[in-house]
């Protein structure tokens, strides 16, 4: 009837004048409009049109909400929408459906009926002592979209209650997330566990600390059913659909084998040349201690921030990251002008910054921190902290592990330890550590905008939340090299911050540097970050809010990044033994970073349950007095 009805091509083709005569369609017309354009104003009385049509409710979510969805499913797949513009048509389905449901227990009273059918229960979680929330909210959605019922257990999921909810919902899959490494184990053992208990059904992993190769190593071969790493939201409706579809499924799961064969035996092949622990120390990177500018803070201990203004925060936030949440590719602000995304690019920013504004007025969000510098030296590959600058006690220690991988051009096997002046250097050094969230009240609002079936604002709130954590971590490193002098006449725009220009690092426990997570828990002890922040480690030392980062600074004038990748059995002794650990527990926690089996008959290793081993960061070996 009209001109500007949707288009198959893509929503970005329909309706660009933003005109009104989309509503004079017939009522499957405008619904299906409603769905691939994200409008969801007039949706509640177009549902209740609808329903004076249709005989029953049924009709009406099969009919013309079903296949709406299924045009928004296929534009997805083609390319031609993108995820921000999913989760809108999304919530456009909720509200109608959400309009219909009374009406149909109604129905279903009075005639016996069974619910909307769906094709599939998908149960999703993410681990145990894990909390990565966005990237599993939007596969929900997505799959949501896409017609299958979603059971989204939140995070921090022990292993039980995810086999027992699967059970209870009778699952077709069940999907497993997380962020950081400790969580692969977790997920081992939730395969492990599906695997004694015989279930059947597919598991699917994802989450940015998950890989093809480490599903295919170390998960696959517990569990004699299918397990398929899923990278991205995107690619989830397909690997769901093939494994729902009896056409697909046998094709699929030969594929998916077949792929894991082949990563299996890379995997084995692989001939990274690893230097024995000693000879790596031996060639440490090295530093003439003796003429090396050593910068002294200007104050030492600990500082809290509290209640740091959002405003100033926004001015440090690196963009780029926020877009790929949203699986965009290109960087900021570069992308406004692609012509793929540019538009959606546009939009999904322009959210982020109503939400940001929102925040900042109504003060939804607290951000605090807590930062400070300590006197400290090398011991090893240890970093001694101690109580005072007369160096008489030393008050804990962080341990830190060493490169032992040979690549070209190579020179030194780097540890973050040598950064730090030795002992006997003869020369005073100094660390810095901080703890930042601006997650306070995020969870919070998230779910108050999931209870409004707003899905779209719950992401934008979880992700502007973890740009600002981010922005705070940048905006006290600077603070502290000023404080820590050093950088007292820095004059570098947020894009060279981004871009590191800056002397210094700050590396964070989990990452390449440092990949040992259960580190933080040092770290915390010596801020009394708890106390003074509110964030909380997790039994698998995740921090909560999600919104948090932390790690230690770092002065010295060549401090740079690096990864300390595999290690072998003489490194993790020597590291078990300062840390006061066993080597099996130690083993646990590093896993992805051995470049050897660990002893699998070792007790502790058999059940990794990591609360029960979970550390309490005091080393009965160093000095720090607990
Ligand atoms: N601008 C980015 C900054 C975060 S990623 C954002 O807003 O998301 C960069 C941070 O990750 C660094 O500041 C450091 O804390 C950590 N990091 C990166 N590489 C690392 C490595 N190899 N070892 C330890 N920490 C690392």
């Amino acid at each position: 009837p009209t001109t500007c009805m949707p288009d198959l091509n893509g929503p970005s083709m329909i309706c660009r004048q933003r005109s009104l005569c989309w509503r004079e369609g017939t009522i499957e017309e405008r619904m299906q409009h409603a769905l691939i354009k994200g409008i969801d104003k007039y949706i509640t009385e177009d549902t209740e049109e609808a329903r004076q049509h249709y005989d029953r409710c049924l009709q009406i979510i099969e009919g013309p909400l079903m296949s709406g969805m299924q045009v928004v499913g296929d534009l997805f797949g083609e390319g031609k929408m993108f995820l921000p513009q999913v989760v809108k048509s999304a919530r456009v389905m909720k509200k109608a459906v959400a309009y219909l449901e009374p009406f149909m227990e109604e129905e279903k009273r009075e005639a016996g009926l069974e619910g909307a059918s769906q094709r599939g229960t998908f149960l999703i979680a993410t681990v145990k002592g894990d909390v990565h929330d966005i990237g599993k909210n939007i596969v929900g959605v997505v799959l949501q979209c896409n017609n299958y019922k979603v059971v989204d257990l939140g995070v921090m999921v022990d292993c039980d209650t995810i086999l027992e909810e699967a059970v209870k919902h009778n699952a077709d899959m069940i999907g497993l997330s997380g962020l950081i490494t400790p969580s692969l184990d977790e997920m081992v053992y939730v395969a492990r566990e599906m695997q004694r208990l015989d279930f059947k059904i597919p598991l699917l992993i994802g989450g940015a600390t998950t890989s093809a190769k480490h599903t295919a190593v170390k998960i696959a071969p517990t569990y004699e059913n299918t397990v398929v790493h899923v990278n991205d939201a995107s690619r989830s409706v397909g690997v769901v659909e093939s494994l729902i579809s009896d056409d697909l499924r046998d094709n699929f799961v030969t594929e998916n084998a077949k792929k894991h064969a082949q990563l299996v035996s890379s995997y084995r092949e692989r001939t990274q040349k690893l230097v024995p622990y000693e000879e790596a120390f031996a060639k440490r990177f090295s530093t003439d201690w003796e003429s090396v500018t050593i910068d002294e803070p200007d104050f030492l201990g600990s500082k809290v921030l509290d209640d740091f203004p959002l405003a100033t925060l926004r001015e440090f936030i690196d963009w780029s990251p926020y877009f790929m949440t949203w699986e965009l590719k290109g960087k900021y602000p570069k992308i406004f002008d692609d012509a793929v995304v540019g538009e959606v690019a546009k939009e999904v920013y322009a959210k982020a910054n109503e939400m940001l504004d929102r925040i900042i007025d109504e003060k939804l969000i607290q951000a605090r921190a807590v930062y400070g510098f300590f006197p400290a030296a090398s011991d090893g590959d240890d970093i001694l902290v101690y109580s005072d600058d007369e160096r008489s006690q030393v008050q804990t220690r962080f341990h830190c592990l060493r490169q032992q991988w040979e690549r070209r051009g190579q020179k030194d096997f780097r540890s973050l330890a040598d950064y730090v002046a030795p002992v006997d250097s003869g020369r005073k050094d100094y660390i810095g550590g901080f703890v930042v969230t601006a997650g306070i009240g995020a969870d919070e609002l998230a779910n108050q905008f999931k209870r409004e079936l707003d899905d779209e604002s719950a992401i934008v709130v979880q992700a502007v939340a973890d740009r600002c954590a981010e922005a705070f971590a940048e905006c006290l490193h600077q603070r502290a090299r000023r404080e820590w002098q050093y950088g007292q006449s820095e004059t570098f725009s947020n894009e060279d911050l981004i871009s590191e220009k800056y002397r210094g690092i700050r590396p964070a426990a989990g990452y390449p540097a440092c990949p040992d997570h259960t580190e933080k828990r040092t770290l915390f002890d010596l801020l009394k970050a708890e106390k003074t922040t509110g964030v909380e480690l997790t039994s698998s030392f995740a921090m909560t809010p999600a919104a948090s980062v932390s790690g230690l600074y770092f002065a010295h004038p060549e401090a740079r990044y690096f990864a300390v990748d595999r290690v072998t059995r003489d490194q993790i002794e020597s590291y078990a033994q300062r840390k006061g650990w066993s080597v099996a527990e130690v083993e646990r926690w590093l896993s992805p970073n051995l470049a050897y089996e660990p002893d699998n008959s070792a007790p502790d290793n058999s059940a990794p349950d990591n609360s029960a081993a979970a550390p309490t960061g005091s080393c009965p070996k160093c000095n720090c007095g607990s």
